[in-house]
């Protein structure tokens, strides 16, 4: 016999998720006080109709208030006005959202619960299952698609493993991304003890067992003839990367083709994501235990990239002058997103000041609008008006982590440009066309993700004016006068 817990998943399932006294008067009143007790019913209006229970019809009937709130009745074709009490009427509805809850909790995720689709799929954590971290999520099927739950995970945490728990999912998991998994809430879950238990030893077993049958031949991904590194984009997730070759997107995930995704050559990729592609080497050496060489350990991220994109040349090149390593393709973390720029904030929002150390001071100003009062002193009246207060938002950052180095590990002339803008409290003085500044402008504005353009060029004074703030700990010596080499001098 199914449990109350388990017809309450049901219900969900189908998309009904209210449930009146009649029908609950039939269930364990044990369970149902228990599961009452965690807080996912609701009592909600009392019901309009019942069924009838007189004559063995089973029909709906409409209620009667015969005073209302106090007296109900209803009518039937062949018993007459029937007498109804009132407790009958009761009706609760199932917070789906409080069982997304209480599923987190099961799994002792700590983060909050994020609703992905309003009453139907919740993200509720992240959790380490069958040797690799995998987010997690709740899914309402009710005549959602498991496909439809599968491509709103995949636009919400990309193409990361993720594990997906529905109730109501006529579930027919092929056409899934192999690093998906979808598991039936009801068969692994129970209310016990005043919280719902997942049985999750089983879910451990279902996810170390689809490792293996899912595993693909180790094959590199084929690429078309004359591509070279140049043509190769990657972006490193947690478990896999996402590999695009002349626009094409392709997927590696690292379980899959047997490559630990805590092993040293994914931990040298992640950093070298990290860095956007170059990394001294002494950085290399530092980052994992043991006495492993920094040249041993590009060595084997080369055999490891080869490996799996059919592409001819060194992957990551040696540069001995600058002692430094640097990808030959364009690498990142999935999750760089550049600077967390508050909603609705501009150009003008924005301080960037360099330090005597070099670092750069980011701030942003946000807005909070409020009613507040105000004194007018020219007529000397007091108004209630809308106040703007702000909060002042300040991060550091290198310069590399706004403009990256060069893959010869220096510094790009864009980065240079900055520099000499924050020197020059914001004023540049180059051509209209001067790369290096059009390239900063572009950069800035995917680093913020603001639209508007983060400098203007003035045709009459042939400069180049930032539309931020920008200050420098550190003197400039200008030199007088225009120059048109696009050099500036810095002290
Ligand atoms: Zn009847």
């Amino acid at each position: 016999m199914r449990t109350v817990w388990q017809r309450l998943l049901d219900r969900l399932a189908a998309g009904d998720g209210t449930l009146c006294a009649d029908e609950v008067r039939r269930w364990d009143r044990v369970q149902w006080d228990k599961l009452f007790a965690l807080g996912l019913l609701r009592e909600i209006e009392l019901a309009e109709s019942v069924i009838c229970d007189q004559c063995g019809d089973a029909h709906c009937a409409e209620i009667y208030w015969v005073t209302p709130g106090v007296k109900a009745c209803f009518g039937c074709e062949t018993e007459g006005v029937i007498d109804i009490e009132i407790d009958r009427l009761r009706q609760w509805r199932i917070d789906a959202g409080r069982v997304a809850g209480l599923v987190a909790a099961s799994f002792e995720l700590s983060s909050p619960v994020v609703v992905l689709v309003r009453e139907r799929l919740w993200h509720i954590g992240r959790r380490r299952f069958g040797g690799r971290y995998r987010d997690v999520f709740f899914g309402i099927g009710a005549g959602m698609p498991v496909s439809d739950m599968s491509a709103a995970i995949r636009s919400s945490i990309g193409p990361g493993p993720a594990l997906l728990l529905t109730v109501g999912c006529d579930g027919n998991p092929d056409g899934i991304p192999s690093g998906q998994h979808v598991l039936d809430l009801a068969s692994l879950s129970r209310a016990e003890d005043g919280r719902v238990v997942v049985d999750l030893d089983y879910v451990e077993d279902r996810l170390t067992d689809s490792a293996p049958s899912s595993r693909k031949p180790v094959q590199s991904i084929p690429v078309p003839a004359g591509t070279s590194w140049r043509d190769v984009s990657i972006i490193v997730f947690d478990g896999m990367m996402q590999v695009t070759v002349r626009g094409k997107v392709q997927e590696i995930d690292f379980a899959e083709v047997g490559v630990d995704p805590q092993s040293q050559p994914i931990a040298l990729l992640k950093l070298f994501a990290a860095a956007r592609g170059t990394l001294p080497s002494d950085r290399i050496s530092n980052t994992q235990d043991g006495s492993t060489p920094p040249k041993t350990r590009v060595r084997r991220l080369r055999t490891l990239l080869r490996s799996q994109i059919d592409i001819d040349g060194d992957p990551v090149t040696n540069h001995k002058k600058a002692d430094t390593y640097s990808c030959a393709f364009e690498i990142r973390l999935a999750d760089d997103d550049g600077y967390p720029t508050p909603a609705g904030a501009s150009w003008i929002d924005f301080n960037v000041h360099e330090r005597a150390d070099g670092r750069l001071l980011v701030s942003t100003v946000e807005k909070q609008r409020g009613r507040g009062l105000t004194f007018d002193p020219t007529d000397d009246t007091v108004r209630a008006e809308v106040a703007e207060t702000t909060r002042e938002a300040i991060r550091t950052y290198s310069i590399d982590d706004i403009v990256p180095r060069s893959s010869s590990g220096k510094m790009t002339t864009e980065a240079s440009a900055l520099v000499a803008l924050l020197r020059s409290g914001g004023r540049l003085q180059r051509a209209g066309d001067d790369m290096a500044v059009l390239s900063l402008a572009r950069r800035l504005r995917e680093w913020t993700g603001l639209a508007e353009d983060s400098l203007r060029f003035s045709e009459s004074t042939s400069t180049w004016l930032a539309s931020f703030s920008c200050s420098s700990g550190i003197a400039k010596k200008q030199r007088s006068g225009p120059n048109g080499n696009g050099e500036d001098v810095l002290a």
